[in-house]
């Protein structure tokens, strides 16, 4: 029995091709029946040779809903047939990691899937511990839409967890969100359902910043290449009013970095209040400043992180309750024949508009 999946074959080569379906390999597995999958920005860079951990053969992919297709005898959470989201980390739940929800970190897991195992960018993946690496989404049908649930996957974890989360944010809050593309969408949508005083976004695409204030909901969008970021800040927190958060500096309270450059962690540096935090989602691939000389007094957190999934089952509720929408960040939708023109559309994100693809099977 075989299967058509998207196969990594070393740096700049992909391969759609026909593989064997998965079996189960342990107790613990399941297989999933995919039916919808997308890509992810670390994929990209796996195409790019940035991941070299990554064997030739791989099938790629980490997000994806789908149907149990087959449970090993020691699975007790799902049955047959039962419709569930894939976590984007997988947890073996009983590491000291798992433990204390740094599952990016567990023992015998973590993000795996389509980077030292098969991923979901196939028509059946199988899915380690799975009773701790997948969600059951039925009684979200009709309430929580596909597109929005992929986004549970990855995306909307991500910017939850390792941005609104680890900024502490408090309704109230004076946020900036340092980049507007995926990863900086995804935050600022978690970010909005902690009801924020005022949300800026900063990013030098006046497309993006137009999606992030009408889309998304951001109040403001500033400009890098046309403003000065820190004065035009200062600017902004003296004169809306945000009550006692107008603090005596006119800087933010939380500031998310959601690029992975120098240049964006050090506007991040330069627009902390006292007090605030400087949450990076951003993947950087080298050094930034720190301006410990300044920052050492001001009482500031600087936090970073590995999404480890762990809010999958309360951002399902909070969407399901309409106190969070992700479902904009899809603005492609392609079937799973077409995975390499999704590739180039996603490969091209900025030109095409493009924030997150929707393949279904
Ligand atoms: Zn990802
Ligand atoms: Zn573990």
């Amino acid at each position: 029995m075989s299967m058509k999946a998207l196969v990594y074959n070393g740096p700049g080569k992909r391969e759609f091709k026909q593989v064997p379906i998965p079996k189960i390999e342990s107790s613990k597995d399941a297989v999933i029946k995919l039916e919808a999958t997308t890509i992810c920005g670390t994929d990209l860079h796996i195409f790019k040779g940035d991941v070299p951990e990554v064997k030739e053969g791989t099938i790629l992919g980490h997000e994806g809903i789908g149907r149990v297709h087959e449970v090993g005898s020691d699975v007790t959470k799902f049955k047959v047939g039962d419709r569930v989201l894939v976590a984007c980390i997988t947890a073996c739940g009983s590491c000291v990691y798992c433990k204390k929800n740094l599952q990016s970190h567990c023992l015998d897991g973590g993000w795996i899937l389509g980077h030292n195992i098969n991923g979901t960018q196939a028509e059946y993946t199988r899915i380690p511990y799975a009773d701790n690496s997948l969600h059951n989404v039925e009684k979200y049908e009709g309430k929580v839409s596909d597109e929005a649930l992929l986004m549970i996957s990855d995306a909307m974890p991500t910017g939850n967890e390792i941005g609104a989360l680890n900024g502490q944010i408090t309704e109230g809050d004076v946020v900036a969100i340092v980049g507007a593309g995926g990863i900086g969408s995804s935050a600022l949508v978690a970010v909005k359902s902690f009801n924020p005083g005022l949300i800026i976004v900063i990013d030098p695409d006046e497309e993006r910043l137009r999606v992030a204030k009408e889309k998304f909901g951001a109040d403001v969008g500033i400009n890098p290449t046309k403003v000065d970021v820190v004065e035009e800040i200062s600017k902004l927190v003296a004169t809306v009013n945000v009550g006692e958060r107008a603090n005596l500096t006119n800087k933010v309270d939380v500031a998310i970095e959601a690029v992975g450059i120098p240049q964006t962690f050090d506007t991040c540096q330069n627009i902390i209040a006292p007090g605030g935090r400087i949450a990076n989602v951003g993947v950087h691939g080298k050094a930034v400043n720190f301006n410990i000389q300044d920052l050492w007094s001001q009482n500031i957190t600087l936090a970073t992180g590995l999404v480890n999934a762990y809010s999958i089952p309360e951002l399902l509720e909070k969407v399901a309750s309409n106190r969070a929408d992700p479902s904009g960040l899809v603005t492609h939708k392609f079937t799973f024949d077409q995975m390499e023109e999704s590739y180039e559309t996603f490969g091209d994100a900025s030109k095409n508009k493009c924030i997150k693809v929707f393949v279904k099977f």
